[in-house]
């Protein structure tokens, strides 16, 4: 997590960074950075998940259960419409007597295998590796504030008090990850997830909150609203607002977008709400280590995707110039857009009344942003490779690859899941 105090010494170092990206010893890894299993409200059992990950291509998994870590022994009586297939999938997958079980109370119990356990089943140097972390998890006055750090090594406790605001508990969720990263000194990248998720958290909130590394602008399970409700802003639209705010008003760096598979059910099919597959990240990284990995993502060497995979994207920082080349799928047509900040664009702003839901609790709603150059579209080349180069008049710049895959699913009212690539903001620092 970047802090306040030396979050411009570390400019250079990202724009660097950004640079090395054509370099040949750097590698991309595939990875998830929200998973849930057995140990909280997954529902298989994590050696099973992370197998599903590492057969489908990818380098690395976070494990990120509720306020728990996947470490020490733990029991769990598993759901009637559980057991079969997590016992089905893990005897033909582990053979016969893998999953040990037990019966307490009268009831089946299985044993849950700590990570440790799981990391020498399936983790292979430079191919696999598991990250540990967890999703804090606090319910303040009936919002959700959710957040992922990455890299942990030990439990972290959050206030879970529920007379406490959104903001309250996104500043204790930034001391306690702030806190073990400076005590650890290890790198841990920390992202807010799901923002629109029972609509807690804004654009205004994230641009607040210091220490943050990054937020998730698509989370593939249920009720994320990432394209908002027609009536609030979708996580794209808060995510710039947030970057705006931070970069021309705070002198703080930008927050980097993740996108998320947040699996919860395994045994639905493939590619469908709320399983594993349709969204992950790339990190651009010298190694494939917990520590390498996390790093990398603190410094934006990473980019977003539902499916669009990107063959080259480089931001040289002598010419200024951002470079996107899409690895194409035969039969997909692409479009390439560029999107930024002005930096003369003006943060007036007219305030947005909460909504009411059902329930009678007033959810805060991102500000009306009325300078269209706040995350205005730059350029749009329709093709798999587009140059944009800054002209100066920039506060940052990012991408965003669009294809004409059909859509995965419709994942809420508003929105089909379609595959598309983001990248993160770069050329902020003026330099
Ligand atoms: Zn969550
Ligand atoms: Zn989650």
């Amino acid at each position: 997590m970047r802090r306040f105090s030396t979050a411009f010494a570390l400019v250079s170092v990202l724009i660097a960074s950004f640079s090395l990206f054509a370099e040949e010893s750097d590698r991309w890894f595939r990875g998830n950075t929200h998973t849930h299993t057995l140990w909280s409200d997954g529902d298989d059992l994590p050696e099973s998940v992370a197998d599903w990950y590492k057969r489908h291509g990818y380098h690395f998994l976070v494990l990120s259960d509720h306020n728990i870590l996947s470490r020490g022994e733990r029991w769990k009586e598993l759901r009637a419409d559980e057991a079969l297939p997590v016992l089905k999938k893990a005897e033909q997958r582990w053979g016969k007597g893998h999953v040990k079980t037990r019966v307490a109370d009268g009831k089946k119990q299985v044993r849950l295998m700590p990570l440790s356990e799981v990391r020498e089943l399936l983790e292979e140097p430079g191919k696999f590796i598991m990250i540990e972390g967890v999703e804090l998890s606090s319910n303040p006055s009936g919002f959700a504030v959710h957040s992922n750090p990455l890299n942990v090594s030990e439990h972290l406790e959050v206030h879970r008090k529920t007379n406490r605001s959104v903001v309250e508990d996104l500043t204790d969720h930034e001391r306690v990850v702030h806190a073990h990263e400076e005590k650890t000194g290890n790198p841990v990248f920390w992202q807010v997830n799901h923002p629109n998720f029972k609509f807690s958290v804004t654009g205004e909130m994230l641009a607040g909150i210091e220490g943050l590394d990054g937020v998730e602008i698509m989370n593939s399970s249920s009720k994320c609203f990432n394209l908002g409700d027609g009536r609030r802003p979708s996580l794209e639209r808060i995510w710039d607002i947030a970057n705006t705010l931070r970069l021309k008003r705070d002198a703080l760096p930008p927050i980097y977008g993740t996108a998320t598979d947040d699996t919860h059910d395994y045994h639905i099919g493939d590619y469908v709400m709320n399983s594993p597959g349709t969204s992950w990240v790339m990190v651009n990284a010298p190694e494939l280590t917990p520590n390498a990995i996390a790093k990398a993502m603190q410094q934006g060497a990473f980019y977003s995707t539902t499916g669009v995979i990107l063959k080259k994207l480089e931001f040289d920082s002598t010419r200024r110039t951002l470079t996107v080349v899409v690895d194409e799928k035969k039969g997909l047509n692409y479009r390439i857009e560029f999107i930024g900040t002005h930096k003369n664009a003006s943060l007036k702003h007219e305030d947005v009344e909460a909504i009411v839901d059902e329930k009678g609790l007033p959810h805060p709603v991102t500000a009306n942003y009325v300078d269209e150059r706040i995350g205005m579209s730059l350029k749009i080349i329709d093709g798999a490779k587009a140059v944009y180069r800054m002209t100066g008049d920039e506060l940052y710049v990012r991408a965003v690859v669009h294809c004409d895959a059909p859509p995965y699913f419709k994942y809420d009212a508003y929105s089909d899941l379609v595959q598309k690539a983001w990248t993160q903001p770069v050329g902020w620092d003026g330099n």
